[in-house]
């Protein structure tokens, strides 16, 4: 397995192996690797013939009181599982040697990227979108595997690539959570036990949601989405959002509306955790 830390480097390597034929899938990360990305090498090595993982934790899409410089990191666990699920490649970059001092150019997508955890993290999905942008400009690839995990950015990156006409098939990933129901992400490792435990609630709320909003459809959206609230504060949580959108435009559900992203971000201790379902209603 190469590991690249020069984006120009990376990008020779993905140019040649494309003029020998080669299809390329990227799976971007920011690191501190778990099963649910591993599910996406997965996915990636299934579709193309050279997979590559990136790993960069990027500065641009953390707020100034974010988590930046305290995101967990493990380069050497992080490789190893790579190599073990058959990555050909990773891309593991300095922020320095992504961004020129002097950078001026961003791309931002100005819909999607606005509800939800647009509304509370300004700048978030135009860091994302730029540096997935310099992403497939570096790695070519066919392919790029997102996880439904992130089912805002999944739609945001969706769209960029519709409209910026990047020839890339977008795969979206099935959410990979614990046994238990918590969804799995790298900042779970700043859970205490306690706070873990408490934090079970999200996928126990989203998964009762789903089965009412299955059969109750848009009436019982806002009853759905109070008892989904008691639910989490009553274990402690605090909530920045717990909202139902329309799947596709990420507005307020209409009668066109045929299926619902219950969308949640909520705090245990100083952890923000997001999470969701997708649920596919009846027609009314
Ligand atoms: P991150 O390292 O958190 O930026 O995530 C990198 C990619 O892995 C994104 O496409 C995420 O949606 C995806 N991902 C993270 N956690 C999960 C999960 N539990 N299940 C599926 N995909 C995930």
């Amino acid at each position: 397995m190469e590991i690249f830390r020069i984006p120009a480097k990376l990008q020779s390597y993905a140019l040649s192996n494309k003029r020998c034929g080669k299809t390329i899938a990227l799976v971007p990360t920011m690191g501190f690797l778990h099963a649910g990305h591993m599910s996406l090498i997965d996915i990636a090595r299934k579709k193309a013939d050279i997979v590559i993982v990136s790993i960069f934790v990027n500065p641009i899409q953390f707020g100034p009181n974010e988590d930046l410089n305290k995101y967990p990191r493990n380069f050497e666990r992080d490789s190893k599982l790579c190599e073990e699920h058959g990555a050909d490649a990773i891309f593991a970059p300095e922020p320095n040697v992504m961004y020129a001092p002097d950078a001026s150019t961003m791309v931002e997508e100005t819909k999607l990227s606005r509800p939800l955890c647009g509304a509370r993290r300004p700048g978030h999905f135009r860091g994302v979108t730029t540096v997935v942008t310099k992403l497939f400009h570096l790695a070519q690839p066919d392919y790029a595997v997102f996880g439904m995990k992130d089912a805002q950015q999944l739609l945001v990156i969706k769209r960029m690539v519709r409209d910026l006409n990047f020839p890339i098939e977008i795969i979206g990933a099935p959410l990979i959570r614990e046994h238990g129901g918590l969804a799995l992400s790298s900042r779970n490792s700043y859970l205490t036990e306690d706070e873990k435990n408490r934090a079970v609630v999200l996928s126990r709320s989203l998964e009762a949601a789903h089965a009412a909003l299955a059969k109750g459809g848009l009436e019982v959206v806002p009853a759905v989405l109070d008892a989904m609230k008691h639910e989490i504060e009553k274990a402690g949580g605090k909530i920045d959002y717990v909202e139902a959108l329309d799947c596709s435009t990420l507005e307020p559900p209409t009668e066109k509306t045929a299926g619902l992203l219950v969308a949640l971000a909520v705090y245990f201790g100083k952890t923000r955790l997001i999470d969701n379902t997708l649920v596919w209603i009846k027609p009314l």
